[in-house]
């Protein structure tokens, strides 16, 4: 048995809950997986089944309860620039320009880079998602909520991390964007080797990117019950989607 690249064990997170006379909120417990490297891997689940709360676990921005995830040998503790993250708010620094935006995740990650070389690389995000001829220049507020959303995917790209981690990022947008982003991301990620988890509501999405889907429920306490492979290979239609047996 070869040792999945992300490995996810016996991973609890309860939290404290004055309204329950004291005890706690077990949102999930019992949550094991892997993920191969380069895999891209959804997982889906009604609102408040603990997406979320798993995947800044994952991040490293969250510590379990119980359980714990490994990363390529090493247990995730604190947040590190080798995983990228994308939020459904794009979380960008409001008072940079979308530029700046992504020069400074890369400066971080590569101190010893001279500003040029930042830049450069920074710039070379930003075109892959379309973002250049003068949008790179402008603030977040001046930027629709697609362009917003392409700046963060070319932050976490450009960070080169090893694990990419979406959560739900194209809830907020219409669906003509979210289709050309979508197709965007699957683009640029093909090429990458990168390992990709991303969570959404949106079983359409999820058949459509991933790889493998995994399903979390409601139980009494929120669980990963299922994983389907997609079975079909890229690029898929939307059309076949509909069609697949197991949707
Ligand atoms: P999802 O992303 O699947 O919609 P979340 O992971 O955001 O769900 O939340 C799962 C549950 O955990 C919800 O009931 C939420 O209220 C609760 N929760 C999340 N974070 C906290 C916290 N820091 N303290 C207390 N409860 C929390
Ligand atoms: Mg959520």
């Amino acid at each position: 048995m070869t040792v999945p690249f992300l490995k996810i064990e016996q991973l609890a997170q309860r939290f404290p809950s004055p309204d329950r006379g004291g005890e706690p909120l077990t949102v999930f417990e019992n949550v094991s997986f892997g993920i191969e490297k380069g895999e891209f891997v959804c997982i889906i689940g009604h609102s408040g089944c603990g997406k979320s709360t798993i995947m800044n676990v994952l991040a490293g921005l969250a510590e379990p309860t119980e359980g714990v995830v490994v990363m390529d040998g090493q247990e995730v503790k604190g947040p590190s620039l080798e995983r990228g993250v994308v939020f459904q708010n794009y979380s960008l620094l409001p008072w940079l320009s979308a530029l700046r935006n992504v020069t400074f995740a890369v400066q971080a990650r590569h101190p010893d880079w001279p500003k040029d070389k930042v830049k450069a690389h920074s710039y070379r995000f930003l075109e892959l998602v379309g973002l250049t001829g003068g949008a790179e220049r402008r603030k977040p507020s001046q930027l629709s909520g697609g362009m917003r959303q392409r700046v963060s995917i070319a932050r976490a790209f450009a960070i080169e991390p090893k694990l990419l981690l979406l959560d739900e990022p194209f809830g907020a947008l219409d669906a003509l964007t979210r289709g050309s982003i979508q197709d965007e991301l699957l683009r640029i990620w093909r090429g990458s080797g990168l390992t990709v988890f991303m969570i959404t509501h949106d079983v359409d999405e999820a058949l459509y990117l991933a790889d493998r889907v995994l399903l979390m429920t409601n139980g009494p306490y929120a669980r990963v019950a299922e994983s389907v492979e997609v079975g079909i290979p890229r690029p898929r239609s939307r059309d076949q989607i509909v069609e697949h047996p197991n949707y």
